[in-house]
């Protein structure tokens, strides 16, 4: 997952293989796209498609980078990632509900990487030797996918990532459809006097993530009182200072409120023991200047090493841990999304001891197994030791990857070899070996900071998904879509030849 614009390292190689499509998009003149980009700013500043610049000042918002142009995106690849949402909300629930099976994978795991897994792992030991009370858990989850287009073949939804923790862009994507759509509808992207349409609206589907995302919260705010609807109780947003992507965040928030009047407040993962306080006999989390009894903690922050500056910051992630509030995500929620799991879980007989084969899934089922690219451990297994013959000798087909979320920690084709004889061989039991997808990439182009780059894209679909279960359990109360998000970057090369892209947000045009 990432919680910001900045995208990984990529090789400039690894696009070469693809074709590329051009003709999807208008080719506007020049004065044509002077007037197009002034009408995106204005709307994009009207309307909340904003982030905050590096060092800003709190009025200060920028437009969020974003693609010109809506992108081209396969109906039918559209579809499956739809199609597979639930059953990869229903997984995970399950695979972070079976505390044994984590322990079996976490433990060895938390050797290799003790700062953050190894932490997550202990604090949430700690807070069950004191008393976990919460036996709900609330899942916001964001699968990622690149289509592998390959000639002659069905455009297939290849999963990148499963996301458990701090999914972010569901407020933007939203808004950038509607900009898109916007910009359509005006007329901006017609080549003639007339102003008519470039797109046909019903192949520019706009996400409705933020009432989706917000729903899902208020769910959380419901089977907390058991009640179907706002009893007063808020929703706490863990958050981490200066955040520069909070309107994304605050628009779900926003919706929270108008759609189900419940408030929310916003405090960093230091301040929790000044300004909440916990109920001593009922566990009750609440805010010490309100006295608001929370509901809900959710996380937009805790997913990275760098979010915790001291143990105190670890010994307020367990208090939130063992208090009464259903936690979005809890400890072993946000385990289950470890990249580890992600690659012990395409191995079908593992899967299917969490998720059924039955007449109503077994579609889903199938289609949400053909996501899968080859993911390999790098340990001492029979599989392990294939791989590391793999890493080694055909690097060019691989990505590999530590335990880490938020973009940057990956390393690409040839930089592996180099990379894991730098360290040594028992440590590399801590990273996955993934093989690569390689989508279609396309000749749109990305407004940053009023600037034009017009440079080759590739494109990561993520579909959200929300769903409140029993982690005691492992039954599972409501279980919902939660539209989708399209991210596209391409790469630059600095003098160096280490490509560093940066991505925006984008939507589909459906073909
Ligand atoms: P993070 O948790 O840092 O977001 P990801 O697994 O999502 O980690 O990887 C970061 C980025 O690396 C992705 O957004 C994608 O651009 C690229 N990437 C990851 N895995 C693959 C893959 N198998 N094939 C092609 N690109 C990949
Ligand atoms: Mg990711």
């Amino acid at each position: 997952m990432a919680s910001d614009f900045q995208s990984d390292y990529r090789s400039q190689n690894d696009i070469t293989n693809c074709s590329m499509v051009t003709a999807a998009f208008p080719q506007l003149e020049k004065s044509q796209e002077e007037s197009l980009v002034d009408n995106l700013l204005q709307w994009s500043l009207a309307n909340g498609l904003v982030i905050y610049p590096p060092n800003f000042k709190s009025y200060q918002p920028v437009s969020a980078p974003t693609t010109l142009y809506p992108t081209p995106f396969p109906k039918v690849a559209f579809q499956d990632a739809k199609d597979v949402q639930l059953l990869f909300n229903e997984l995970y629930a399950k695979v972070a509900s079976d505390e044994k099976f984590l322990f079996g994978i976490i433990d060895e795991l938390a050797q290799f990487d003790s700062d953050f897994t190894g932490k997550l792992w202990e604090t949430y030991i700690k807070a069950k030797n004191q008393g976990i009370v919460q036996p709900l858990s609330l899942g916001i989850f964001r699968s990622d996918y690149m289509v592998n287009e390959i000639e002659g073949k069905k455009p297939q939804i290849k999963q990148i990532e499963f996301n458990t923790v701090s999914v972010s862009f569901g407020g933007l994507s939203e808004k950038v459809g509607e900009l898109h759509n916007y910009l359509n509808n005006h007329g901006d992207y017609s080549l003639d006097e007339d102003s008519s349409k470039f797109y046909k609206t019903e192949d520019l589907p706009i996400s409705d993530s933020i009432k989706k995302l917000s729903d899902g919260l208020a769910d959380g705010d419901y089977y907390y009182n058991n009640q179907k609807k706002s009893t007063g109780t808020i929703v706490l947003v863990v958050v981490q200072d200066r955040e520069r992507n909070v309107f994304d965040q605050r628009l779900l928030e926003f919706a929270l409120l108008s759609n189900h009047g419940i408030k929310s407040i916003r405090l960093t993962l230091s301040e929790i023991e000044s300004k909440t306080f916990i109920e001593p006999n009922s566990k009750k989390l609440f805010i010490k200047s309100t006295n608001d009894e929370v509901s809900v903690v959710y996380f937009r922050s805790g997913y990275a090493p760098t979010d915790f500056n001291s143990q105190k910051d670890w010994d307020n992630r367990l208090i939130l841990e063992t208090s009464k509030a259903i936690k979005a995500p809890t400890l072993l929620t946000q385990l289950a999304g470890a990249k580890k799991i992600q690659q012990i879980l395409t191995d079908e007989e593992i899967i299917s001891k969490f998720i059924t084969k039955n007449p109503e899934t077994e579609n889903n089922f199938s289609q949400l197994l053909d996501t899968f690219v080859a993911i390999y451990p790098l340990d001492n297994s029979p599989k392990g030791l294939d791989a590391k013959k793999l890493a080694l000798e055909t690097p060019d087909n691989f990505v590999l990857k530590p335990q880490r979320e938020g973009g940057g920690n990956n390393i690409y084709k040839q930089d592996i070899p180099n990379f894991l004889k730098s360290i040594p061989e028992k440590d590399w039991a801590g990273y996955i070996l993934m093989e690569l997808i390689h989508p279609q990439h396309y000749q749109n182009k990305i407004l940053r900071d009023g600037e034009i780059y017009n440079e080759p894209i590739i494109s990561e679909l993520g579909r959200f998904g929300t769903i409140v279960f029993n982690q005691e359990s492992g039954e599972i109360l409501s279980n919902n879509d939660a539209g989708w998000l399209l991210r596209s970057k391409f790469e630059s090369s600095n003098e160096g030849g280490v490509a560093a892209g940066f991505g925006c947000v984008d939507s589909v045009v459906l073909n």
